[in-house]
């Protein structure tokens, strides 16, 4: 599983050390020789990036530690939510009624508040064991919290009383529940002690990956605008260009994301209107969505009316989308087990590297399409 391949060598250290004693100023012994290595070493300082999101970080503290799942609602009351704009990884779930719940995984970035915060559902197990991360959320049915005492999650229930949450006053209840990540991660390391590093979820492109990408968009757009009218069906192309996705979920639940040129990210609507944080005013913007498609069955487990929570089946395989650079690839996910993370392969068979920065996950029902233009 594990994905970290970015410790040096240690004969490019002792190379490394070399070549800099040749580089103190004044020391030019081997003029040329020497400044061609101090250039190559000054060009390719040892990059730090997070293993969940990609993003570059300029300490090993904001990586090497235990991530933070975030159980946040998505009823039209709980809008707009607080911190799901520095998650790394977010999860969209349906659950009971189709209203939609995400699952908000912080490393390298922390959020103060986040929320609100609320129950937790059988498909979060599943979803959140090979973070390792620890798992806030507020409280779930008696059968879900014995499943998760069951799967030794790193589990951080506020109904069990921690003081890490908060209630927010602004708020009726139960849409004012609330934590900061970096006092949730403070509570949690007092329990489970996290050492060790985070093993990653995806692989990443590099900047000229994303240059290549932006080009191929522009260069497609080019050679659609030129292609003679009146000849359907014979353009081929070579990528496909997407500006808007759409995501069918219930009514209020529906998602929209708009690609934004300019920033290289896809803007999110909910139900026809800016998705917003409640904190910054800011439109959540992101920059890979995976929507993959699941196959929903009754998990015998109910919510408080009665009603059964759907088990997503997100161990096993299917049909995937990965959105990014104003893009479309079509892909399969496979994930063997419950340990492992879910891998998104590409018509070949590759694994599909994403774009830096955000990724959404959104779980769909199998029997709905996403549609784009
Ligand atoms: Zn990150």
């Amino acid at each position: 599983m594990s994905r970290n391949k970015r410790s040096l060598p240690a004969l490019f250290l002792i190379t490394a050390v070399i070549a800099a004693l040749f580089l103190v100023p004044g020391c030019s012994w081997f003029g040329g020789e020497g400044e061609q290595s101090g250039k190559k070493l000054r060009e390719e300082p040892e990059r730090l990036t997070c293993p969940l999101c990609g993003s570059e970080v300029a300490d090993r503290s904001a990586i090497d530690r235990r991530p933070v799942a975030v159980k946040v609602e998505n009823d039209p009351d709980a809008r707009p939510q607080s911190g799901l704009d520095k998650a790394g990884v977010v999860y969209e779930e349906i659950t009971e009624g189709g209203i939609t719940r995400f699952i908000a995984i912080y490393l390298c970035r922390d959020a103060d508040p986040v929320g609100p915060i609320r129950s937790a559902r059988p498909a979060d197990i599943d979803i959140i064991y090979p973070y390792d991360a620890l798992f806030c959320h507020c409280g779930g049915a008696p059968k879900t919290l014995s499943m998760i005492k069951q799967s030794k999650i790193a589990d951080l229930d506020e109904f069990v009383g921690y003081d890490a949450y908060w209630r927010f006053t602004g708020r009726r209840a139960p849409h004012n529940l609330y934590a900061g990540t970096a006092q949730l991660r403070q509570a949690g390391d007092a329990i489970y002690p996290f050492e060790g590093k985070v093993d990653a979820a995806f692989e990443f492109l590099d900047r000229d990956d994303l240059d290549k990408m932006a080009a191929d968009r522009a260069g497609e757009m080019e050679r659609a605008a030129a292609e003679p009218a009146g000849e359907p069906g014979e353009y081929q192309p070579l990528t496909t260009v997407v500006n808007n996705i759409y995501i069918p979920y219930t009514g209020v639940c529906k998602v929209q994301y708009a690609y934004d040129i300019a920033s290289g990210k896809f803007l999110r609507f909910v139900a026809g209107l800016p998705h917003t944080d409640l904190t910054t005013g800011g439109q959540l913007s992101v920059d890979t969505v995976i929507v993959q498609y699941v196959t929903l069955s009754a998990s015998g487990i109910k919510d408080v009316r009665g009603v059964d929570s759907p088990d997503l089946g997100v161990a096993g395989s299917g049909r995937a989308q990965v959105f990014m650079m104003g893009q479309l690839i079509d892909a399969n996910w496979e994930k063997a087990s419950r340990g492992w993370h879910t891998r998104y392969l590409d018509n070949s068979g590759n694994e599909i590297k994403l774009k830096p920065g955000s990724v959404w996950i959104q779980l769909v029902p199998a029997t709905e399409q996403v549609s784009i233009d």
